[in-house]
């Protein structure tokens, strides 16, 4: 958990505190999968993924979602309202890929008639196990907060959808942390990445995110600056 005064030091972020309720949030270029059995750095990723969350915040924004973006300082560095995070990594899915298959009798690549919330404990010492509404409730989180986060989530998931449809690209999966700012108020938080999100080239359906570090799929940093490309100016 991050402690709101001191410098949290995560496996691909940097939270340094800042004056008042501001943060700022430093990518790094480090790559974790598999609960951080494999471990890689690519330089120039910190960047990237710094640049694609900013642009995907403000996109998101623009639509009315509360995000804690403020804006960017710098080069792998964001600026950002300091939150009080929920202790839950909450995945959005439209299409089957990774974990959902061990799950469901589906194939990968099955389009869901509709979208799926998933909530997770965000424990290391556990392994981040899936849990529900009543786990959740245990943990403290209140039923009106779980199904106002989980509203969100899915109107980020039809903002982004759209978004990445008309840049040729499937987004298959993804992952939002939430947290609440000192007015009390549910704000989207940490970042919006091809680390954290599955991204399909709509035609080849070859992977622009981090499936290309897991799974040897080729240039991790190719196939991130072919996602960054699709919507840049
Ligand atoms: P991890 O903690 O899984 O190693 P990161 O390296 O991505 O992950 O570290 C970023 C940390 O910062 C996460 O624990 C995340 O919950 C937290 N965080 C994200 N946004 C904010 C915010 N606005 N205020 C405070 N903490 C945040
Ligand atoms: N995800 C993430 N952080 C995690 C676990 C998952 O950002 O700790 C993202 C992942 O990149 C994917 C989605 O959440 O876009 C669903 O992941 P899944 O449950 O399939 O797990 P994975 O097979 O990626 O470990």
């Amino acid at each position: 958990m991050v402690n709101h005064m001191e410098v949290y030091e995560g496996k691909a972020k940097r939270i340094i505190p800042l004056d008042g309720e501001k943060a700022i949030m430093e990518f790094k270029d480090d790559a974790t999968a598999f609960d951080g059995g494999k471990k890689a750095k690519f330089k120039g990723k910190g960047w990237l993924n710094a640049q694609i969350s900013a642009h995907l915040f403000r996109v998101l924004e623009e639509k009315g979602i509360k995000t804690h973006f403020i804006g960017v300082a710098g080069d792998n560095r964001l600026i950002v309202e300091r939150l009080e995070m929920y202790p839950l990594e909450v995945v959005v899915r439209n299409v089957v890929a990774g974990s959902l298959k061990k799950r469901l009798p589906l194939d990968e690549g099955t389009e869901l008639k509709e979208p799926i919330v998933e909530l997770y404990y965000k424990d290391d010492s556990l392994h981040d196990p899936m849990i529900n509404h009543y786990h959740a409730r245990v943990l403290g989180i209140g039923e009106a907060e779980l199904r106002e986060i989980e509203r969100i989530a899915l109107k980020v998931n039809d903002i982004l959808r759209e978004y990445f449809r008309e840049r040729g690209i499937i987004l298959v999966d993804f992952k939002l942390e939430f947290g609440k700012n000192s007015r009390g108020e549910i704000v989207l938080g940490d970042e919006i990445s091809p680390d954290t999100c599955r991204f399909w080239d709509a035609k080849t359906k070859e992977s622009l995110d981090k499936d290309v570090f897991r799974f040897d799929r080729g240039d991790l940093m190719k196939a991130y600056g072919e996602l960054y490309r699709r919507f840049s100016p």
